[in-house]
């Protein structure tokens, strides 16, 4: 018995969130490396920056004072040659920061600087202060790229933060959402299912037949999930299976295995309880015992194999004859016990020689050699309450009235003969 195959997992689900969260954590990865590559750029610009300014200042300073002294009335010559060395030393000191590209082209500072190494070329008052304000321009430019590179690093610092928040802000949305889900699909139905199952084993039913049955009413009530629904599906097809099995035991636990008759256990609690409910209702009950002549003669002859094929037939001819009320099983060996309930002395010989005949007309193999030329069976018959007070004697003088027909010649059936404690010959073959 199949059920269709469950798949409690929302796959597509848990696909969306494994990738959300794969794509989530190489977004912050990429713009974490990103962020801090633009970061240290962005410093680095202001620590040259920062530098240059620091070189400005100090080189205006300089060019300030020479220029103060510039325009002292009456310097000597030697005083005007001192003023020129230093503005060469202080032009090759402010070459060696190196940051010519922060200079205006064509500018009066980027000529200076760009005069020969150790050239004296003159600097005049005029064009000394011309370069002042060249120079004090320069550090107003650099002052503000200063302040622009700091608010630049502020404003992408806050930008980051905006974005890793709102990065953190969808991953807990997703990982909720999941965990929520989860909850649905696991936890809540997990939950009703251990009560649901609880008061079903509380109000068990005694078969299983109505187990399946009170597991569908208590696990499907009321408005069960998938899963639920899924469990008590199970749960039936489970007791279904049992059923089935159990009905398989009960056969074998009945059943004589050689003979597919019933089995001596399920013909005695049927005698006992049958002659119980005879005494009860003052019916009838009739018991025929039935034993194949010369058979071990024959399985002496033929081996035990061939001997079984015949216990077989004789098994399927007894019960072709039976109705379905009787009840027709091997007692042991090569004897049968038929219980005829409701069933009169003689309508019990009536059946019990019609079975007869049947069976000595049936053609077995090898039967020629038996005594006779055929394969025969004796039977003895009693009835209660005509013969027997119980069970245990109604089987006693059955077997009483079969060796009676042995004794009488087999192939025949006699009945006991109340109060004589012997039987007589009904039919002969
Ligand atoms: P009688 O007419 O007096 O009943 O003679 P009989 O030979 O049938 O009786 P006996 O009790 O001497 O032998 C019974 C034989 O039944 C012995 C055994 O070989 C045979 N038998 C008993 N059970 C089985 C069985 O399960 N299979 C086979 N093949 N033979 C069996
Ligand atoms: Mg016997
Ligand atoms: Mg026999």
């Amino acid at each position: 018995m199949k059920q269709e195959e469950y798949d409690g997992v929302d796959r597509a689900a848990l696909r969306a969130a494994i990738i959300f969260g794969a794509a989530a954590l190489v977004v912050a990865i990429v713009g974490t490396g990103w962020f801090g590559l633009y970061q240290s750029h962005l410093l680095r610009t202001i620590d040259e920056e920062q530098a240059f300014y620091k070189d400005l200042v100090e080189c205006r300073a300089s060019l300030a004072a020479l220029e103060d002294r510039m325009g002292e009335p009456g310097l000597t010559l030697a005083e005007m040659s001192d003023i020129q060395d230093r503005l060469v030393l202080e032009r090759a000191r402010f070459a060696e920061t190196g940051r010519r590209e922060g200079l205006r082209k064509g500018g009066r500072i980027a000529a200076w600087l760009n005069t020969g190494k150790n050239s004296r070329e003159e600097v005049n008052h005029e064009s000394l202060g011309l370069m002042l304000v060249e120079m004090d321009a320069m550090i107003l430019l650099t002052a503000k790229k200063i302040g622009m590179s700091s608010e630049t690093v502020g404003t992408s610092l806050h930008f980051y933060l905006v974005f890793i928040v709102l990065l953190l802000f969808t991953i807990v949305l997703a990982a909720g959402r999941l965990l929520v889900s989860n909850y649905r699909h696991s936890l809540q139905p997990l939950n009703q299912l251990a009560q649901r199952l609880t008061q079903l084993n509380r109000n068990l039913p005694e078969s299983v037949h109505d187990t399946a049955e009170a597991a569908s009413n208590i696990l499907c009530n009321p408005d069960p999930s998938p899963e639920i629904r899924y469990v008590t599906e199970s749960v039936a097809v489970l007791c279904r299976e049992i059923e089935e099995k159990n009905k398989k035991l009960d056969e074998i636990y009945i059943r004589d295995e050689k003979t597919n008759l019933y089995n001596y256990r399920h013909f005695k609690e049927h005698l006992i309880i049958d002659v119980e409910r005879a005494k009860r209702y003052g019916d009838s009950i009739s018991l025929a015992m039935v034993d194949i002549d010369f058979f071990k003669r024959y399985n002496d002859s033929y081996g035990h194999i061939v001997g079984d094929k015949v216990l077989a037939r004789i098994a399927d001819i007894i019960r072709d004859q039976c109705r379905v009320t009787d009840i027709p099983s091997r007692f042991g060996g090569e004897e049968f016990a038929i219980l005829f309930p409701k069933t009169g002395r003689a309508m019990a010989i009536d059946t019990s020689e019609r079975l007869r005949q049947v069976i000595s007309a049936e053609p077995f193999d090898h039967e020629r050699h038996q005594p006779g030329g055929q394969l025969t069976v004796s039977i003895g018959v009693a009835t209660w309450p005509d013969d027997a007070a119980d069970w245990y004697s109604l089987i006693n003088n059955a077997d009483q009235a079969l060796y009676a027909a042995k004794a009488q010649g087999r192939n025949r059936v006699v009945a006991f003969i109340p109060g004589k404690g012997q039987a007589e010959p009904q039919h002969e073959g």
